[in-house]
């Protein structure tokens, strides 16, 4: 007997009637009206909501929670989620001057990134955004620019931790790594910190990303607020901020799922303690991307095309890699796994055969499912991506092959 395969996560944030699948109480269908056509990303608001309300329930109240802008850089979601969040981390210039038309107070919003060019790190500095400092040289280049606009800089020093996130789908912190400044060289950096006139704010500590196991993040967060505790002894002020970064995922493929976020609810209230005892002065920052923003998004796109090929059904569809590289499986996966997909305008459909989706792309990359299991499609049908509102629009090669752009809204 062979093995039953693993069941994709399950899909219940949007709900669907009439065999239509609803988005903040709009159909499919009125949606794609709106957008005078497909391709497009849709992004449900209410779910962005609910999602920021449940971690605010069960999150302690003391812990700051701020939306990493690279996930969905979409002003209006940016703006939405300046709202609900205690602050906004950035990660260029760009991303900046979206942040700034918010209602975050610059004084809540840190840049990260390195290689941050002289422009951008002139305009972080007259914003009085906290700069996350990705080197030494960086520092300098900051304190320089202190001087010659005569604004002190806000700044916080990011450490590459000679620990890692365990399991993380993107590991951003230990090892050789060009994020941060290895935690051997924070204490030399700091004295030299001290001598250059910046304010010092205090540690930007961020190990990886898209974690789905619960043991590896509450095992990070704590080495994490150990090694801030740690540091702080060789820094030239007392820490006011403690960026712990975030790294909560999102399930995606078959057999995930959802985070159990009681246990690192649990060792946040514990940490917190311990924080008031270590580091009294700080605040505690989580910063979170995907987890806010990727469950509330789907891609949509429409079948062009039905045709076999050797036994094997191909939906031919109107979008594909260049609007989405995620979900073709070319965006850091080593192996390609199928999104959780759905024909939206037949979402009652019980009969299910195994379907390919491609895009028009001339390429075999241009994969959205493969043999996923859905309803006999035709010309029009429209198919629906999960897990989309993170890392889709702005992380694909939009202009490969010329192809119209798709559109994109907040509903
Ligand atoms: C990318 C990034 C994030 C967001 O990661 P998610 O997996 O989307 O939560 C947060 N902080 C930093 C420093 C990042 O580079």
């Amino acid at each position: 007997m062979s093995k039953p395969l693993p069941e994709p996560p399950p899909m219940d944030q949007f709900s669907s009637l009439g065999g239509e699948l609803q988005l903040a109480g709009q159909s499919i269908t009125a949606v794609r009206e709106k957008m005078g056509g497909t391709p497009f990303y849709a992004y449900d608001s209410t779910v962005i909501r609910a999602r920021v309300a449940e971690l605010r329930r069960v999150f302690p109240d003391q812990l700051s929670l701020h939306y990493a802008m690279k996930a969905n850089p979409m002003p209006e979601v940016v703006k939405l989620l300046a709202t609900l969040t205690d602050g906004l981390d950035v990660a260029s210039g760009l991303e900046l001057a979206v942040a700034l038309t918010s209602d975050t107070n610059p004084a809540d919003m840190s840049f990260a990134g390195p290689g941050k060019s002289t422009v951008e790190l002139e305009a972080a500095v007259r914003a009085g955004v906290i700069l996350n400092m990705e080197s030494v040289g960086e520092m300098r280049r900051i304190a320089a620019i202190g001087d010659a606009t005569g604004v002190q800089p806000r700044v916080a020093v990011r450490v590459n931790p000679a620990f890692e996130l365990k399991t993380s789908g993107m590991k951003m912190g230990g090892g050789p790594k060009p994020f941060g400044v290895d935690e051997e060289q924070v204490p030399d950096m700091l004295r030299e910190l001290g001598a250059l006139g910046l304010d010092f704010r205090g540690f930007h500590i961020y190990s990886g990303s898209q974690n789905l196991r619960v043991d590896a993040i509450i095992e990070a967060q704590n080495k994490t607020l150990a090694l801030a505790t740690e540091l702080a002894e060789h820094a030239p002020a007392t820490p006011r901020w403690l960026n712990i970064g975030g790294g909560l995922g999102v399930p995606y493929f078959p057999g995930e799922r959802a985070l159990d976020l009681a246990p690192i609810a649990d060792n946040l209230e514990l940490l917190l303690q311990r924080a008031k005892q270590q580091l009294p002065e700080a605040e505690i920052v989580m910063e979170l991307g995907r987890y806010l923003v990727a469950e509330a998004g789907v891609y949509v796109c429409e079948v062009v095309d039905v045709k076999q090929s050797r036994g094997e059904t191909f939906a031919v569809t109107n979008g594909g890699l260049h609007h989405h590289l995620a979900a073709s499986g070319n965006f850091g996966q080593v192996i390609r796994k199928n999104y959780p997909v759905a024909v939206a305008n037949k979402m009652d459909e019980v009969e299910r055969q195994p379907l390919n989706v491609v895009g028009p792309l001339c390429t075999p990359l241009d994969i959205l499912a493969d043999k996923y299991p859905l309803p006999p499609v035709e010309p029009g049908d429209l198919i629906a991506v999960y897990q989309s509102g993170a890392y889709g629009f702005t992380a694909s090669p939009r202009d490969f092959l010329s192809h119209p752009q798709p559109g994109q809204i907040l509903l």
